[in-house]
């Protein structure tokens, strides 16, 4: 399948930041995988019309559950959609831990994201405690079990592994970690979804950058990356990319 390199700004970036978008463009007209790139939710609009044309898709963070209403500081997955977004990531670990997000409000998110007919990102993944005290695969699959709605598609749905104690911190699995974790992850979405889950992407993130990235994008299972601090600067991303 097409590997997917997916970038996650956080709340980083202003309009300067178009720039690295225009410079990846200018560097990517026909790139071997696909891209995605996740500004904040003010730059979609502006992010979306400077990737017009170009091989790059546009998404946002997170997503609110409902299209509209008394929803102070959350975004729709419509508005997204209406901003030229064509995905949304839900389930980020910083939205589970910052903002207590649980298993049943991310699925809620995911439907949110298909009916307005954008492809959902669906993040899970375990803490150093629970790693240390072997817990990966259940925690995993508990996520995985009350975050990936009924009705996910390889055409919907996208699933990110990201261990929370390798993110931002220069700490990556052992590529047999990670093949362990895809492995289960591939499995467990293949006894709901049948064939289908042949098809869904499997991206791996936590600390990814142009100096690891093709060990790891030659794990079975990883079907590309998400990425966070090094898909800011389009040299990085660029380089992330050329592995894939
Ligand atoms: C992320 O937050 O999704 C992420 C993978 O971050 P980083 O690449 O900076 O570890």
């Amino acid at each position: 399948m097409r590997k997917l390199a997916a970038g996650n700004w956080k709340m980083n970036g202003t309009g300067s930041s178009l720039a690295e978008v225009e410079a990846l463009v200018a560097a990517l007209p026909a790139p071997s995988c696909d891209v995605l790139i996740c500004p904040p939710a003010t730059l979609l609009s502006r992010m979306a019309t400077v990737a017009d044309g170009s091989a790059i898709a546009i998404g946002a963070q997170d997503c609110h559950a409902n299209a509209s209403g008394a929803n102070t500081g959350d975004i729709s997955a419509e508005m997204i959609a209406e901003a030229g977004g064509t995905h949304v990531i839900v389930g980020h670990s910083e939205r589970r831990t910052d903002h207590a997000e649980t298993d049943a409000q991310i699925r809620a998110k995911a439907e949110a994201a298909w009916r307005a007919g954008l492809i959902a990102v669906i993040c899970v993944g375990e803490t150093l405690a629970e790693r240390e005290a072997g817990r990966t695969l259940q925690i995993v699959g508990e996520q995985l079990q009350g975050s990936v709605p009924e009705g996910a598609t390889a055409a919907n749905t996208v699933v990110a592994y990201e261990p929370v104690w390798a993110i931002g911190t220069g700490k990556v699995p052992t590529l047999d970690e990670i093949g362990e974790v895809h492995g289960d992850i591939r499995a467990r979405l293949g006894d709901r979804f049948g064939a289908e889950a042949q098809g869904m992407r499997l991206l791996y993130g936590g600390s990814v950058k142009p100096s690891n990235a093709k060990e790891i994008f030659a794990v079975s299972n990883v079907d590309g990356a998400l990425v966070g601090g090094a898909s800011l600067k389009a040299v990085d991303f660029g380089g992330i990319i050329a592995a894939l």
